[in-house]
């Protein structure tokens, strides 16, 4: 499969080996670094954006309208993806305006993206977004609009054509993974590795952590990731045969709601940085990383299992948790 894509990241992202976190466990531990993408320092949507930003400009739009929290890593990766492809770039950020900026919101500013703040219900948004792609509209603007994450089919293609770089990369350390860890949050990644299981023959479990407290999701994640993979057989040949029953999702360490940084994320943060000297997220990798550490701490897989922790980004939201991660 060949699809256009503008070219925003720095692949293949590394592959390697953890060796402390390795002796540490009956397991041997890999890492995919896709916190080292490269876009206005990296993560997972960079990989979407390149399938969104082509074909926002094979549609002629000169504006992309995108939505997130205040720490979205999307909407700065989104923001970065603009400048480079000359794109305005229009964030709609949950919650009001704050007396201080940090993390991500303070490098959307940084990035020059117009920043809209949608007050603090979420249920608003949907309104807020309507109204603001009216109002450029009126300006004489074409604007488009990547949904929350990046996650649609476009975007997954990022995760599809990543599995197909993984695969090259097995290929060539002569590796196979009996596990693959990482965050599932709005969907498109966990999407484009299932779609991209399929079609590279991809062997292993996929283990999504799930991020978000079931009832705090406007849809259920399994619901949009199967949607997504709908999409998929509807605009290709293909016919993944799947019930959404069959999705995977591992919950459980999602309690305490998005966002909130517990002793687990701390935990988790900290063995990462003490071990092997690579940082993690509070919001995503922090929380899957603990997810994946308890099963190996408390042996819950095959002994001897491979196991690939998939790295997704998430940097500047470290420095907005300053005050909860100070007494790390
Ligand atoms: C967005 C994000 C995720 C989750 O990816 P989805 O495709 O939304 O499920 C994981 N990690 C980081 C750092 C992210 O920014």
């Amino acid at each position: 499969m060949m699809f256009p894509k503008y070219p925003l990241a720095f692949l293949p992202t590394p592959l390697h080996f953890l060796p402390n976190l390795s002796q540490k466990v009956p397991y041997q531990v890999y890492i995919k670094r896709d916190d080292q993408t490269g876009l206005a320092s990296g993560g997972n949507k960079t990989r979407k954006l390149e399938f969104l930003i082509q074909e926002a400009i094979n549609l002629d739009f000169d504006t992309i309208i995108t939505a997130g929290a205040q720490q979205s890593n999307h909407c700065r990766q989104t923001a970065a993806a603009c400048n480079k492809a000359g794109l305005e770039c229009h964030l709609l950020l949950n919650g009001v305006e704050p007396e201080n900026f940090q993390g991500n919101l303070l490098l959307d500013k940084i990035l020059g993206a117009h920043l809209h703040f949608s007050g603090e219900k979420n249920k608003g948004r949907c309104q807020a977004l309507e109204n603001l792609k009216q109002k450029l509209i009126n300006q004489g603007k074409k604007p488009y609009i990547v949904p929350v994450g990046g996650s649609n089919l476009t975007g997954a293609l990022g995760y599809v054509s990543a599995v197909a770089e993984l695969k090259q990369q097995m290929k060539a350390q002569n590796l196979d993974f009996d596990y693959i860890f990482f965050a599932s949050s709005s969907g498109g990644t966990q999407a484009g590795l299932m779609i991209g299981q399929y079609l590279y023959n991809l062997g292993g479990k996929i283990m999504p952590v799930m991020i978000d407290k079931e009832e705090e999701m406007q849809v259920p994640l399994n619901q949009k990731i199967f949607d997504i993979i709908m999409a998929f057989n509807h605009q290709s040949q293909h016919k993944i045969d799947l019930l959404i029953e069959d999705i995977p999702l591992i919950k459980g360490y999602n309690t305490s709601g998005y966002g909130t940084v517990t002793t687990h994320e701390k935990e988790a943060i900290k063995v990462m940085a003490h071990e092997e000297g690579i940082l993690l997220d509070p919001v995503y990798t922090g929380r899957a990383f603990y997810g994946m550490w308890d099963m190996l701490t408390r042996h819950l897989l095959p002994e001897n299992s491979r196991v690939l922790f998939w790295h997704t980004g998430g940097l500047p939201a470290l420095f907005a948790y300053h005050k909860e991660l100070k007494n790390i």
